[in-house]
């Protein structure tokens, strides 16, 4: 049965050895687009790499097992403030990595990829080869040796990024990591050297300098640039004093000896280290797709240009979602597309947008750090008539409780609505703290009443969001 929503007379330029009503070309978020509501529907899920994207196997999850452990160790080393006696005696990286890739990664992602080519999901077929467009709506792929060209009615592109490799250290021929390989190396490096000052960055610095290796960041202009300036420069302050940063500085070489990788500036100086990553940023995956062969267009930032439905703007039938062509390259924001295109699918009459609005995000990192709207800086560019409030951890009974002295929380409210335009935490549970204001900015609430109309839990952490809403000043 072909799915509902319209499609084009199809173009058949090519021999066609197999088509579907769907075609998904990815199966990180777009493996969640097949459910009980698609069963009748034949469907293809075209997958070069490891089943689950980039989230499950080199991202999100990874990463944050990796973090966990890292904020233990730290707490561990950190505990003689509270009067405990406490050591991190040893790292078992090789533990670590079991824990997080054997034991846990590794066999969802290897039951995905089983669980769509077994029985219970017999409407769908899978290939596992590099895909590109062929012609509309046409893909060349294949399945183990062989080469296949499929069609579908629909195509969802759901084929995620990569990271970007500059062009100074790609030349230079020296083994580097990125976030695909970091976390299955061997050994524990003594040293790291990492290019780039990102969340991605930022997370693993922490990981490692916490297990114990000499972490060496170069940015190019200081770390976790885009944050509210309240935040920012703590941030950058507390880096310092765990990582050797070097900012305002370009790569301009590298070179490999046997003690390792010197990365070489453009002040003349250079930044050594046993092992070297690179996290300069993510490039959208569309342009290994030869998506001209299919007439769809790109973004001048090169993601798959689509609007507000999903749908792409130049070739009918053809949606997409994820970082390959979202402002937001956020797995809960991929989560969110798939899910509007998903409905519009099957529901071409009642499309819904996708949901971009209040988007939130986290970087893992230590102190942790989150932040939903805008900041103070944006908030004013954008000609609203503020009131802020930056309120310390330190300031209510549970940052006591932690000896924290450096956990801060900003808001930014709209003075003559009372309505909250950016949230801004950095410390303990950050990532946590923050949800509360998330589903005010969500629900349209005004702060005012947000701050007195509720009971807050004495004496627990969400008391430094009471005591920041409490601080706006609305006279
Ligand atoms: C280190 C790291 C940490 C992160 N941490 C977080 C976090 O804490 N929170 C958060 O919200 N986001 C995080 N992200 C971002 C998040 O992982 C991505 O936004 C999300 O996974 C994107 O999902 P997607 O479905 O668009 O793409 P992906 O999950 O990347 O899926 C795309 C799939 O398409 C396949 N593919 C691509 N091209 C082809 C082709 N031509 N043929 C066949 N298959 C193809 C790829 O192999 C891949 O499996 C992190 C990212 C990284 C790198």
């Amino acid at each position: 049965m072909p799915l509902s929503a319209p499609v084009p007379a199809p173009v058949r330029a090519h021999a066609v050895d197999a088509h579907y009503d769907l075609i998904i070309l990815g199966s990180g978020s777009g493996n969640s687009i097949p459910g009980p509501e698609l069963e009748d529907r034949s469907i293809a899920i075209v997958e070069k790499g490891s089943f689950g994207g980039t989230c499950l196997n080199v991202g999100c999850i990874p990463t944050k097992m990796y973090v966990y452990a890292a904020d233990v160790a730290l707490a561990t080393e950190q505990a003689g403030r509270l009067g405990l006696d406490a050591r991190v005696h040893g790292v078992d990286w090789q533990g670590i990595v079991s824990r997080v890739f054997a034991q846990r990664i590794d066999p969802i992602a290897a039951g995905g990829e089983a669980y769509r080519r077994g029985p219970e999901t017999p409407n769908i077929d899978v290939y596992d080869q590099h895909a590109v467009f062929v012609g509309e709506r046409t893909l060349r792929t294949g399945q183990g040796s062989e080469q296949k060209t499929i069609s579908a009615d629909q195509i969802v592109i759901a084929a995620g990024s990569r990271p970007v490799i500059p062009e100074a250290i790609a030349a230079s021929g020296v083994r580097y990591h990125t976030n695909e390989d970091i976390m299955r190396l061997p050994e524990l490096p003594r040293s790291l050297v990492i290019v780039g000052a990102g969340f991605i960055a930022m997370e693993f610095a922490h990981v490692f300098e916490a297990l114990g290796t000499k972490v060496s960041i170069i940015a190019r202009s200081s770390l976790l640039r885009p944050l509210d300036a309240d935040l920012h420069a703590p941030f950058n302050r507390l880096a310092a004093e765990r990582f050797t940063v070097v900012a305002g500085r370009d790569v301009i070489g590298a070179d490999q000896d046997g003690d390792g990788i010197s990365v070489r500036l453009d002040d003349g100086s250079s930044v050594n280290g046993e092992a070297l990553l690179v996290a300069t940023g993510r490039a959208p995956n569309g342009d290994q797709l030869d998506l001209d062969a299919a007439g769809i267009a790109t973004t001048p930032d090169g993601r798959v240009e689509v609007d507000r439905f999903g749908r792409s703007t130049s070739a009918p039938g053809v949606w997409a979602l994820g970082d390959v062509s979202s402002p937001f390259m956020l797995k809960h924001v991929a989560n969110a597309e798939m899910r509007a295109v998903r409905h519009n699918l099957l529901h071409p009459d009642d499309l819904r947008p996708m949901p971009h609005e209040h988007v939130p995000s986290a970087v893992f990192t230590h102190p942790q750090i989150a932040t939903v709207g805008m900041t103070e800086q944006q908030a004013r560019a954008a000609g609203h008539d503020v009131t802020t409030k930056l309120q310390k951890y330190g300031d209510v009974a549970y940052g006591w409780a932690m000896e924290d002295t450096t956990g801060l929380v900003k808001l930014i409210a709209d003075r003559p609505t009372g309505r909250l335009l950016g949230a801004h935490f950095m410390g303990p549970q950050a990532s946590t703290l923050i949800q509360q204001l998330i589903t005010v900015m969500a629900f349209d609430l005004d702060v005012r009443e947000v701050a007195t109309q509720q009971y807050w839990i004495h004496p627990a952490l969400p008391e430094v969001t009471e005591n920041a809403l409490l601080g706006l000043d609305f006279s």
